[in-house]
């Protein structure tokens, strides 16, 4: 076994046996929470009593990468009957934003624009929150996460601003009962790969698949906060819908990999951050009644959304819930018999 694994294993082993708090462990299918789940998974083989709780837990956006998102919900039927096999007792957890949160229903039922680097209202409503809830049922918790200490120059000062006198902890802005709990805090690039490489459990981790989604793949969007403005966008473990960058490079090249029903997501994407912009389709009064940039028209959003169900039936790929569309046709009537609601400047009563 890798060196680096064997520490990381007693650490774990150490770490879970040492109280009562119940864990619970950020997976997103990218390599570094693959690879702390792996060197999970191989310390609970050496633990014989298991007193705790200890979930899994994937967040599901509902515009995640499908290509990402089916690997992950396949991995998770698959470690299921693996714990089953081994007796290992973990949970796992898909997490979903609530309804009134989830993407489409705030741009196109609320008239949102899509998120940019000074309007980034998504990291907050699609990932942290249903993390956030679900943690929060406990008095304590420990999370886990794969973060790791030379990721990043910004990921490194995050890290050194939330040290605890345990290297493998950092302190959770805002919560002195929740901690993050890395046992990779001090594991290389390389250690991640080998780990997956060499690991003989779980085989539901898969490194070829890993390895093929990821190629050129950057970062990952958070699932728990870690500093404020984190980076996000631009990675295959995020949004296919995400404009916080301005050109999707991932989605890109997965297209020209063979994933060919991405096209018309990405080609969606693109033309959503141009469209967004246009004033046209933009209300002259934000909600609160100020004159300014304010919410895509309703004529805008039924725009969006017929572009999105053509986008939907030519990829043949589910971008939207029936849910998400009733709720949507909700909302447009709400705005529709709103008083204060104003779309331009002719139609406002002073
Ligand atoms: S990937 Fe982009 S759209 Fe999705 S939550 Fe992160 S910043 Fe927002």
């Amino acid at each position: 076994m890798i060196k680096g694994d064997t520490n990381a294993i007693e650490v774990i082993i150490q770490e879970y046996q040492k109280n009562d708090i119940p864990w619970f462990i950020g997976y997103s299918g990218g390599k570094d929470s693959s690879s702390m789940l792996s060197l999970v998974f191989r310390a609970f083989m050496k633990i014989n009593k298991f007193h705790k709780d200890v979930t899994v837990m994937y967040c599901d956006t509902g515009v995640e990468n499908p290509i990402v998102t089916d690997y992950v919900y396949e991995t998770f039927e698959k470690l299921k009957k693996e714990c089953l096999i081994h007796k290992i007792p973990l949970k796992f957890k898909i997490l979903k934003p609530k309804l009134n949160d989830r993407f489409f229903v705030k741009v196109i039922g609320r008239g949102y624009p899509t998120p940019t680097n000074i309007f980034r209202w998504c990291t907050d409503k699609l990932r942290i929150n249903p993390v956030k809830q679900l943690i929060e049922k406990d008095d304590k918790a420990i999370i886990l996460l794969g973060i790791r200490n030379t990721e990043s120059e910004q990921r490194d000062r995050t890290i050194e601003k939330h040290k605890t006198s345990n290297e493998y902890y950092l302190k959770q802005n805002g919560s002195s009962n929740k901690l993050i709990f890395s046992p990779i805090i001090n594991h290389t690039l390389e250690d991640v790969w080998l780990t997956l490489r060499y690991a003989d459990l779980p085989k539901s981790i898969d490194f070829a698949t890993i390895r093929d989604i990821y190629q050129d793949a950057e970062s990952e969007c958070p699932v728990y906060r870690e500093t404020k403005g984190s980076s996000c966008g631009n990675s295959r473990f995020g949004c296919w819908t995400c404009t916080v960058v301005r050109k999707d490079k991932s989605m890109g090249n997965l297209i020209e990999n063979g994933y060919s029903e991405l096209k018309e997501l990405y080609e969606f994407r693109n033309w959503i951050s141009e469209f967004r912009d246009n004033e046209k389709y933009r209300c002259d009064y934000r909600r609160n009644g100020i004159k300014g940039l304010g919410p895509i028209t309703l004529e805008g959003r039924e725009i969006i959304l017929m572009k999105l169900l053509t986008a939907e039936r030519i990829s043949g790929l589910n971008l939207i819930s029936d849910e998400e569309i009733k709720r949507i046709y909700e909302l447009w009537e709400i705005d529709k018999c709103n008083e204060k609601y104003v779309e331009k400047t002719s139609f406002k009563i002073n």
